[in-house]
């Protein structure tokens, strides 16, 4: 009888069963898949950001003159090349995943797991050998997958999906990206900085909807610079798929319509939670109509005993949140009392060129909260080492609370903004204000100094403006 069950080994299942390993519990971690490590390791964050990183290189390499440094002709890609780097980048996270498994004494078993009454998870092996495993706990961190769009159906030749495109072993000459949130406007950013023409078509009014609109309007303006063209509040209304491409007639808000012609285009409108077939109705679990499993601040369903975190729950669906669920779950179940999750805490980051990250509240949520806001804001064009960079597009905004000063949100356009949302994160869980973050010695010629010098902005005096 095994302490904790939890059933995938994305950074929500392979995170929980570490921490419960460390905890003394006696763990087994079920994955489906050979490898471990879940859509994050295998097919999400790291793939993309190792693909990021040549693209952030090439685009480097361009400049390389400004810097004088002599490059001999053109910079190109070599695609293959460029597979195998992100090829092994994801097989040496998988593998750190397995040793992390051994570190920690948590016994993996490979097969689909599914819950066959409580306490009881059955796996089927490859070759359809079952064996039922019993635990006092069970943790479902099944995560998720690409959602298909009706349409726009991917067809892994001239429509894809996110993983798909993570194996496309040329540039194409042009590319249609629908979906303007994080894995679009980052594989945007990659096929652009290669070469691609890339058009994006997104059904709300910004790119990056979700984001600060200050944030979203500069991105409209770097992508602009960058050659990358965008249809915002525009919808793909008919698709056709040609032996070489596609044709995509797009209706915009206006009524207007555009026939768009590419090469590929790339569906990159969503994902949807792993929850069916995995047994839930055997124990009464209940979804949430979305197939989502709605859950207590612990991380537990409806069935005591039974829990479920990441992507398969209704909140963010983003790799560091699913950790943190993990390590709440399974401190509940050690016993250790921990406090809940603060959700409005939770970072967001699109490792795009440029980056964008955020924090809290935006601007008009705060304002739409009642809060008397003041706003500070501080661009990169001023920062001494952004300009070394050759960076300096983009700023960061602070958006605060006037009564008590409290930063109530964070949001970062430009160079490292990934890196730097840190600071503000722990400035929003230490409920810190602008003036906390003003007086905090931030080292000489960084581009975090870029977070005090906003924080200054706000209380209106910033040093280097
Ligand atoms: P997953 O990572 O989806 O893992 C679930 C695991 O469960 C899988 O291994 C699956 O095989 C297994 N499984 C499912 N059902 C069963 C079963 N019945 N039996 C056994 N095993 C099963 N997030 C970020 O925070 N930062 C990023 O930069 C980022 N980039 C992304 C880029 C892309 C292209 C994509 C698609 C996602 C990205 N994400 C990013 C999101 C992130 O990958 C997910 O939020 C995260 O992986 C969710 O973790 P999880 O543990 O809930 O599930």
């Amino acid at each position: 009888m095994y302490d904790v069950a939890i059933i995938g080994s994305g950074p929500g299942g392979y995170a929980a069963a570490i921490h419960a390993g460390q905890a003394g519990l006696k763990t087994v971690l079920i994955e489906k898949q050979k490898r471990l490590g879940g859509t994050c390791t295998l097919v999400g964050c790291i793939p993309t950001k190792a693909m990021l990183h040549s693209a952030d290189l090439i685009e480097e390499i361009r400049h390389a003159a400004d810097n004088g440094i002599v490059v001999q002709g053109n910079p190109s890609v070599n695609m293959g090349a460029v597979l195998a780097k992100k090829n092994k980048v994801v097989e040496q996270s998988s593998n750190g995943v397995s040793f992390l498994m051994k570190k920690n004494k948590v016994t993996v078993v490979t097969g689909f797991g599914k819950i066959a009454g409580k306490g009881k998870v059955e796996v089927t092996a490859e070759g359809g050998a079952k064996q039922t495993i019993e635990a006092k706990n069970i943790v479902i961190a099944t995560g998720s997958v690409v959602r298909e769009f009706p349409g726009l159906e991917s067809d892994g030749k001239v429509v894809l999906n996110s993983d798909q495109i993570l194996d496309l072993d040329r540039v194409p000459k042009s590319m249609i990206v629908v979906g303007a949130g994080a894995v679009g406007m980052e594989f945007a950013s990659v096929h652009a900085a290669f070469g691609a023409k890339i058009t994006i078509v997104e059904l709300m009014p910004h790119l990056l909807p979700i984001e600060d609109e200050d944030v979203s309007k500069e991105m409209e303006r770097a992508y602009k610079k960058r050659g990358i063209d965008f249809r915002l509040e525009a919808k793909v209304e008919k698709l056709e798929r040609l032996p070489n491409g596609v044709k995509a007639t797009v209706a915009k808000k206006d009524g207007t319509t555009e026939v768009l012609e590419a090469e590929l285009l790339l569906s990159a409108i969503g994902r949807k939670p792993v929850t069916e077939g995995i047994g839930l109705e055997s124990v009464g679990i209940k979804t949430d109509g979305r197939g989502f499993i709605p859950v207590s601040p612990m991380m537990e369903t409806n069935v005591p005993g039974i829990f479920a975190i990441g992507d398969a729950v209704p909140t963010a669906m983003l790799a560091h949140l699913a950790t943190q669920e993990a390590l709440t779950c399974i401190d509940f179940i050690a016993g250790r009392n921990p406090p809940a999750l603060k959700y409005e805490q939770c970072p967001g980051a699109t490792y795009s060129s440029p980056e964008v990250a955020s924090v809290g509240l935006t601007e008009k949520a705060a304002r739409a909260k009642g809060y008397d806001v003041k706003v500070g804001k501080f661009p990169f064009s001023a920062n001494g080492k952004a300009r070394i960079l050759g960076q300096t597009t983009g700023f960061v905004k602070i958006v605060s609370d006037t009564k008590y000063d409290e930063v109530l949100g964070v949001h970062i356009i430009g160079p490292r903004a990934t890196d730097l949302i840190a600071e503000a994160c722990a400035a929003l869980r230490l409920e810190a204000t602008t003036e906390d973050l003003a007086r905090t010695i931030h080292p000489h010629p960084t581009v975090a100094e870029i977070m005090g010098e906003a924080a200054h902005a706000t209380l209106g005096h910033p040093l280097h403006i």
